[in-house]
């Protein structure tokens, strides 16, 4: 099986074929019973997220929704999370220790930070961040344990050079961690592009259908040795619910993607040619400063980018958010409905920080027609010209 939208519908269906359905049996467990006490022991000596030993571990719907991820990822294993939120800080807390440097790209996923200058730092644990290369390189030091980048930045949509950042850290002999949730599997082949670990929110796009929280963690058994003990000690472990639902949203991932790809290219160059728009923040347009590397790293682009509207009053810019009919007013994507949301960081949503000449705002682009999204945003744009609200 050698294309990824081939093994999307073939792979984790292994406990399938025992039930005689196509799809695999939800497997709901607490404990797990073994046939007689070599079978126990022998749980013992397998791998754990891997070995079906306690509900913590896992049942033959994780294992079979792990499979399919580590296939359609080009890797070895899985482990599948809570949420994107704990795959994320399983991964950088495997490496994290009094004194050790933990290198984060500067913008990544809000909470992610949150988690490093709070919870991290308090034990020791030193924190840098980086933009580019060169600065990457300038704060390497012999005590750094991991690098941890996302690609494309959460509400800035910046790229790195992947390549270039992981030959700076295989020339350390550091690993390198990549939250790959915007490109997905499909569009991101992160590991061939010297990615050690990868992380996806699976909540987004791979469920696809607003439903479920999950997270997953892909790479190599050698990779993953640290992760797998820290999730294991911690009882990071995903819902077998969760990844029931999840292995349903995979086998429609590739006909979903194109058609957020489709609209969002769409839209975003609808956006461009609007007066009261200042900016839109795609690599995937050919005005985007990161379109040449979008190109070279990934084979498509997924639905969510961010807009800089024309400098605007408070309530204008309410009028604005409140009068779309189709973008539902929420924090999350990749699901199957557009969303829109002020771009502010997470740290400081619940305060005043809107400054006038500062009007980011974050769509994600889902399945409705294009034509239809598009006239939705041309009449609350309307709003941002409408005198009588200046
Ligand atoms: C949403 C998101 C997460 C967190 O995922 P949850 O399942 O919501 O915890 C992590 N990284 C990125 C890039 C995300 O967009």
């Amino acid at each position: 099986m050698s294309h990824i939208n081939t093994a999307l519908i073939h792979q984790g269906r292994e406990s399938a074929t025992k039930s005689l359905s196509v799809n695999p049996p939800l497997v709901r467990a607490s404990t797990t019973v073994f046939s007689d006490l070599s079978a126990f022991k022998a749980s013992y000596s397998g791998k754990t997220f891997e070995t079906a030993r306690y509900g913590r571990t896992g049942t033959s719907t994780t294992f079979d929704f792990q499979s399919a991820m580590a296939a359609i990822s080009h890797t070895e294993s899985c482990i599948a999370t809570s949420c994107g939120l704990s795959a994320c800080t399983a991964v950088i807390s495997a490496f994290a220790s009094s004194k050790k440097k933990i290198i984060l790209q500067r913008n990544i996923y809000g909470p992610v930070t949150t988690f490093a200058e709070n919870e991290l730092k308090k034990r020791g644990v030193h924190i840098e961040y980086f933009e580019s290369t060169q600065e990457l390189e300038r704060i390497i030091t012999p005590n750094t344990t991991l690098i941890f980048i996302e690609i494309p930045t959460s509400l800035t949509m910046k790229l790195l050079d992947v390549s270039a950042v992981a030959n700076i850290a295989s020339k350390h002999s550091i690993p390198l961690a990549c939250d790959a949730t915007w490109g997905t599997p499909l569009f991101f082949d992160a590991h061939q592009l010297g990615i050690n670990i990868t992380i996806h929110a699976v909540t987004k796009y791979i469920n696809g259908h607003s439903d479920v929280m999950l997270g997953a963690i892909t790479g190599t058994y050698a990779a993953l040795e640290k992760v797998r003990i820290f999730s294991e000690r911690h009882g990071n472990f995903a819902a077998p619910d969760s990844c029931w639902l999840a292995l349903r949203g995979l086998r429609t991932l590739s006909v979903r993607l194109a058609r957020h790809q489709e609209n969002s290219l769409f839209v975003a160059n609808f956006l461009q040619n609007q007066l009261q728009v200042k900016d839109v923040f795609f690599p995937a347009l050919p005005t985007s400063p990161y379109y040449d590397l979008w190109r070279k790293q990934f084979s498509g682009a997924a639905g969510p980018f961010t807009i800089e509207l024309v400098s605007c009053s408070e309530v204008q810019f309410e009028n604005f958010i409140n009068s779309l009919e189709l973008f539902s007013l929420g924090t999350s994507w990749g699901g199957f409905e557009s969303l829109v949301m002020p771009a502010i960081a997470h740290d400081l949503r619940g305060k005043y920080v809107l400054p006038n000449d500062n009007r980011l705002v974050r769509l994600h682009i889902g399945l409705e027609d294009k034509l239809d999204l598009c006239d939705d945003l041309a009449n609350a744009l309307n709003m941002l010209t409408d005198e009588k609200d200046i």
